[in-house]
């Protein structure tokens, strides 16, 4: 984490060649609003989006749900009323103070659509409080050896350019941090300085956002939710993609015991924190199994175990309002998906169906369940439906007529109508403030200090 060792001799710094004079001080003190607002620097944390930013006219839609998602899980802080607005294309949270700043900053990481999650200060655009300021953070980043500061402004209301900003305040710095030195490449701490709406902004920690789109924004699917690994990667990655989730599971019940619902339930939880699932229902589908294993040809078992599946979670879309369905399954993991068998299941629906790992190895399935924390919760014995009254040799290349005949000769309406009658719908656990488990993307301030993965 810390660069090269200083030398007793303070290194030429890269800013004394081109430092603006000080007219670029008179020129910031002068600045607008900022001088309506509180004297003090107070607690802010910035976030950072950025497909939303490329939505055009849709850009207003966007950035309302985000902000809507982030107060939502802001509630938790038990902090009483908590503000956040948008400035520029940023979304700002004002806070109480530094602690509750930072749990924020977590909060806000997990939500889909948040790319970057700066905690800082705001504070006047008077450019002695700014030296000041950012000089009592630089004592707060301690210990560290090279720095540099990267200002921008919003836009060209403010009458200093990025660039002289840069100079002005990293050679005002290096003035006085005699024992440390400038670094352009990878410095130990950047000291961020944002001119924005009159305001500025300064900020040296930055946690990285689990990116994607904002929950509500792309629209109702229904994913099939095991306890295995897969499906809450697959719910996981549409959840982050702005979709709402409706997770629907088949329990082996009560041909199997219920522990597969149990660990449904605690997968549920592990979603919370990125928006969770909008609805769960279950289906104990264990006599309807035991029906179709009687009455099909051994080796069409599980596609039709399947078609059944997809049937059902059509009708639930089509009640639900969902637009697709969802799986998690991976191009050949196991015999129900080979592209035959994809094939014979998919025809029974009309909706799509999205398969976000299809081409995910699993070990790379595996990396993302553990930082999801799902990966324990699937690891733990249960009783899979799939596995059920299971064929000795399964079909692998299933042939679609052959399907389709066999399929024409089961009460599938029946059967049908009764697994919706029958349709379960568990209470989903609350959100919890922590994650029981790290997360994609996201880095814990204090570890990612020490682990030098702090972004800036
Ligand atoms: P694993 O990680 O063990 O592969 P899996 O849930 O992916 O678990 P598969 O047999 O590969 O199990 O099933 C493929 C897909 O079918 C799952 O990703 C899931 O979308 C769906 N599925 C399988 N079993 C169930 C079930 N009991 N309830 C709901 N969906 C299921
Ligand atoms: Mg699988």
């Amino acid at each position: 984490m810390i660069g090269r060792s200083s030398k007793k001799k303070k290194l030429q710094s890269p800013y004394s060649s081109m430092r603006p004079a000080e007219p670029v001080r008179m020129a910031v003190s002068a600045g607008g609003d900022g001088r309506e607002m509180a004297a003090e620097p107070q607690h802010v944390v910035l976030i950072h989006y950025h497909e939303i930013g490329l939505k055009g006219h849709n850009r207003s839609y966007f950035e309302k749900l985000l902000r809507a998602n982030i107060g939502r899980r802001l509630a938790l802080l038990d902090a009483g009323w908590i503000r956040v607005r948008r400035i520029s294309g940023r979304l700002l949270i004002e806070l109480a103070g530094a602690e509750q700043a930072v749990q924020a900053a977590k909060l806000a990481a997990d939500v889909p659509g948040v790319v970057r999650v700066s905690v800082g200060l705001r504070l006047p655009q008077n450019m002695e409080l700014i030296e000041q300021t950012a000089l009592t953070m630089m004592a707060e980043c301690e210990p560290y050896r090279s720095f540099k500061v990267q200002a921008r402004r919003a836009n060209t209301d403010f009458p200093i350019n990025s660039m002289d900003l840069n100079r002005y305040l990293g050679g005002w710095l290096d003035d006085r941090l005699s024992d440390k030195h400038v670094q352009m490449q990878q410095p130990d701490v950047c000291l961020h300085l944002e001119m924005i709406e009159g305001v500025a902004f300064l900020y040296t920690q930055t946690l990285k956002g689990v990116g994607g789109l904002p929950v509500g924004s792309a629209g109702t699917v229904v994913s099939l939710l095991s306890a295995g690994i897969d499906s809450p990667v697959a719910s996981w990655r549409l959840l982050r993609r702005g979709a709402e989730v409706i997770g629907l599971h088949f329990s082996g019940r009560p041909e199997t015991t219920d522990t597969s619902e149990y660990l449904v339930a605690q997968i549920a939880g592990r979603l919370e924190p990125f928006g969770g699932l909008k609805k769960l229902a279950v289906v104990p589908f264990g006599a309807f199994q035991r029906q179709i294993a009687a009455s099909v040809p051994q080796g069409l078992r599980v596609v039709l175990y399947r078609r059944l599946m997809f049937l059902t979670a059509e009708a639930l879309a089509v009640q639900e309002g969902a637009k697709a369905l969802v799986t998690g399954e991976s191009l050949g993991q196991v015999a129900s998906q080979t592209l035959d068998n994809i094939r014979a299941v998919d025809d029974v629906v009309r909706l799509p169906v999205l398969r976000p790992l299809i081409g995910s190895d699993k070990l790379e399935i595996i990396a993302e369940a553990e930082r999801l924390g799902s990966f324990a919760v699937s690891c733990q014995s249960h009783d899979d439906c799939c596995t059920l009254f299971m064929p000795r040799n399964p079909e692998t290349h299933a042939n679609l007529e052959e399907v389709r005949r066999v399929w024409e000769n089961l009460p599938v309406a029946d059967w049908l109508a009764a697994i919706m009658e029958q349709m379960e719908y568990p209470r989903l656990p609350r959100a919890k403030t922590g994650p029981a488990a790290p997360q994609p993307g996201i880095t814990k301030l204090a570890d990612a200090h020490l682990d030098g993965e702090l972004l800036s």
